[in-house]
């Protein structure tokens, strides 16, 4: 049974908002671009993984989470979460290209392209470690300690390795099956009934991961964003306010939503605290009124009256605000 499901990563979403509003000679603009690459690689081989849990039913008690968030003496997080009653069974996934070699004597995994470009990674067996001690001690703190096994996932059926860790299990996705049944021949640690409890305890521990507002995390100041609405048709920033909307001078496409993305925008990569004068200001809006409508008509809770009046975002409603993105680009 799947009882958390992997969901969009909104951060990839907020890189390239970062990118579409970050002029291309600044500085971290590569370093930007670099983290989306990362990011979208990782959320590639996530989804691998979670194919595998979709296309394969196991035939004994057993519950999966995708894309966990835990916190015990660290905070922690868990690519896929495995839990039967043997124990519990960590996956983690590294979609990386490449020719994929364990060097002895360091904690590193090396990645040899085929033009010879050679890049170090961490070992998964580094992370998986630390996920399992964090997890045991998660055990330790809310219920009783159960088996914890693990394994890196590589995605890529083709990949080549050398000298392959011993103390390292690794695994492509068609194995991972094999892998957890073979687990069950070791006897049960835990009962059915508690089974369901440690799930449904697993469950609740769980908090999604907010990687906003993401400015912060590469030093970038909000006067270094390009502001303005963007136009979805053209791209160019500085959609004028019009009657139904705004409308947009270079190439007259008209958008009576095109502000939902530029809120969006400002929660992802700035601050999830907006008021009616700064979101005049990144929208490029002089009506004070019409952002008072905007804003009231977006939902967003507030505090405070008048002119001490501001609206407080949160992860939900931005990815609320992304849906609403969406649905209007597909129309
Ligand atoms: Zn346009």
């Amino acid at each position: 049974m799947i009882m958390k499901e992997r969901e969009i990563s909104l951060k990839a979403i907020g890189l390239e908002a970062m990118l579409r509003r970050l002029p291309e000679h600044h500085p971290r603009y590569a370093d930007i671009e670099n983290e989306l690459r990362k990011t979208r690689a990782g959320e590639n081989g996530e989804k691998i993984l979670a194919d595998v849990f979709n296309k394969y039913q196991f035939p004994f008690e057993h519950y999966i989470f995708h894309d966990l968030n835990m916190q015990s003496t660290g905070k922690f997080q868990v690519d896929t979460l495995f839990l039967f009653q043997q124990g519990a069974v960590i996956l983690e996934v590294k979609n990386i290209a490449g020719r994929i070699s364990f060097p002895e004597t360091q904690n590193q995994l090396t990645r040899t392209l085929e033009n010879g470009q050679v890049d170090a990674f961490e070992c998964p067996s580094v992370q998986l470690e630390r996920n399992k001690m964090l997890l045991e001690d998660w055990f330790n703190m809310h219920l009783t300690p159960i088996p914890i096994y693990q394994a890196a996932v590589f995605p890529r059926p083709h990949q080549q390795f050398e000298n392959l860790r011993k103390d390292l299990t690794l695994l492509f996705p068609l194995e991972i099956p094999i892998f957890l049944r073979r687990l069950t021949s070791f006897h049960s640690a835990i009962d059915v009934s508690e089974l369901e409890d440690i799930a449904n305890k697993i469950a609740d521990a769980h908090s999604e991961f907010d990687p906003f507002p993401l400015s912060n995390r590469f030093g970038i100041q909000p006067s270094e964003l390009i502001s303005g609405v963007r136009c979805a048709h053209c791209g160019f920033h500085g959609m004028e306010s019009i009657q139904n909307g705004w409308g947009c001078p270079q190439c007259r496409y008209v958008d009576p939503h095109a502000h939902i993305e530029a809120l969006l925008d400002y929660f992802m990569l700035l601050d999830y605290r907006i008021s009616n004068k700064t979101a005049r200001q990144f929208l490029r809006l002089s009506d004070e009124q019409k952002m008072k409508r905007i804003l009231r008509r977006t939902g967003i809770p507030f505090e405070g009256d008048r002119r001490g009046r501001v609206y407080i975002s949160n992860l939900e409603l931005v990815r609320k605000l992304y849906a609403k993105c969406r649905s209007k680009v597909m129309k």
